[in-house]
């Protein structure tokens, strides 16, 4: 999967109008069985271009019902976690490796990733974010194949098809298992470090050296 920087494709739309076309057709999707059982399907949200884009696993009960992804608990807690670090939600692009939502909320199938694959892909090239927050371990085996399970990977930064990932446990496992909220805290400390390093905010502009007026050349005098 290669986050190829072109911003604008060969009929010159830019990319935000790009994303737009990408969520309408995640809406009309008919690839896989989800599209008979879902109420909504969960493209994504968030500015296009955003230096940071977050990817759970998969739209649950509520998503579903909103057509909108992290709405629930776990979007409650991902809230917190990113007004920790001093981010807002709006400033993010949120997605999820799934764009509906799977029964009862079971595990990711491989044709379902398969099925969604691209639109994934596509949308890590039209946001062209500087770093990727990798929430649970389906998100991970999607993004970083072979890179490791997410009890070792999580809190690290991983340079991959240029790109920089850092994962994360996913916020619903820390609200199921309450010793994980410690590690995910401390996980996103690490996100914050990693921004910092990654997001250089542009030098100042060189200050304006101000144009002397035009004096004519003294007449030296001998004493
Ligand atoms: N969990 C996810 O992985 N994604 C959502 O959108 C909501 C809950």
């Amino acid at each position: 999967m290669s986050a190829s920087r072109d911003t604008v494709d060969p009929t010159g739309l830019p990319n935000f109008e790009r994303l737009q076309r990408l969520h309408q057709a995640v809406v009309g999707c008919t690839r896989c069985g989800l599209s008979t059982t879902r109420t909504n399907a969960v493209p994504g949200s968030g500015p296009c271009p955003a230096e940071i884009m977050i990817v759970g696993e998969a739209p649950g009960f509520n998503e579903d019902v909103q057509g909108k992804p992290f709405v629930g608990q776990a979007g409650k807690l991902l809230d917190t976690l990113l007004a920790g670090i001093g981010l807002r939600r709006e400033e993010v692009y949120i997605t999820n490796v799934l764009k509906c939502r799977p029964p009862q909320n079971r595990d990711p199938m491989p044709n379902e990733v398969e099925a969604c694959a691209n639109y994934l892909t596509w949308q890590l090239k039209l946001v062209e974010p500087k770093v990727v927050i990798v929430l649970g371990r389906h998100a991970l085996e999607r993004l970083l194949p072979g890179h490791g399970p997410i009890s070792r990977v999580h809190g690290q930064m991983v340079d991959h098809d240029g790109l920089k990932y850092v994962a994360v446990y996913h916020p619903a496992a820390a609200l199921h298992n309450g010793s994980l909220i410690n590690d995910l805290q401390a996980d996103f400390l690490s996100v914050r470090r990693y921004l910092d390093e990654v997001l250089v905010p542009p030098p100042p502009p060189e200050p304006e050296v101000p144009v002397a007026p035009y004096a004519p050349p003294q007449q030296l005098t001998l004493l």
